[in-house]
């Protein structure tokens, strides 16, 4: 069964404390799949996951690099796939060659890489609804149920 949350926050101080959330919920294995203009906050609510995987590393966008891989108790690979045009341009990336099963995939522009993406994906849209605030829609499993509290 999927679950729908749907949250509003007002800074982006709000966004990294519900990364920070789901941070502590997720497992290995886990893949989010981002989607969200530019400026959305994708980078923003992935600062506070890390900091919820119990990461002490500042998270930066991996606009250039591609992939940018943090440890803490479990790894986190942070994408950002503005670049690529579709999943045959995967190959050079790092996307194939590091293991789900170390830790957690987090994919900015995955609509860019569509064909790609596992269909157990944890989804999470950012809409721009005001300077400092954001419309947030997780879509997974029952973990994210009671994500609001
Ligand atoms: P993306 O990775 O989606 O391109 P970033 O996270 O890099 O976006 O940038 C989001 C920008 O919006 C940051 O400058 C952040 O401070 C600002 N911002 C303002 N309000 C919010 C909010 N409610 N949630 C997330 N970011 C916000
Ligand atoms: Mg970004």
């Amino acid at each position: 069964m999927e679950y729908i949350a749907r949250i509003n926050t007002e800074s982006a101080e709000e966004t990294i404390v519900l990364g920070r959330k789901i941070g502590r919920i997720l497992k290995k294995g886990d893949f989010i799949a981002y989607t969200g203009d530019l400026g959305a906050g994708k980078t923003t609510i992935t600062r506070g996951i890390a900091e919820g995987l119990g990461m002490k590393d500042d998270v930066t966008s991996p606009t250039f690099s591609i992939v940018n891989e943090y440890s803490g108790d479990i790894k986190l690979f942070h994408f950002d796939m503005y670049r690529i045009e579709n999943e045959n341009e995967l190959e050079f990336t790092g996307f194939f060659d590091y293991s789900r099963d170390d830790g957690v995939f987090a994919v900015e522009w995955s609509e860019n890489i569509r064909g790609a993406l596992p269909p157990e994906a944890i989804k999470i849209d950012i809409k721009y609804t005001g300077e400092n605030s954001r419309s947030i829609t997780i879509r997974g499993d029952s973990r994210f149920e009671n994500l609001r509290d």
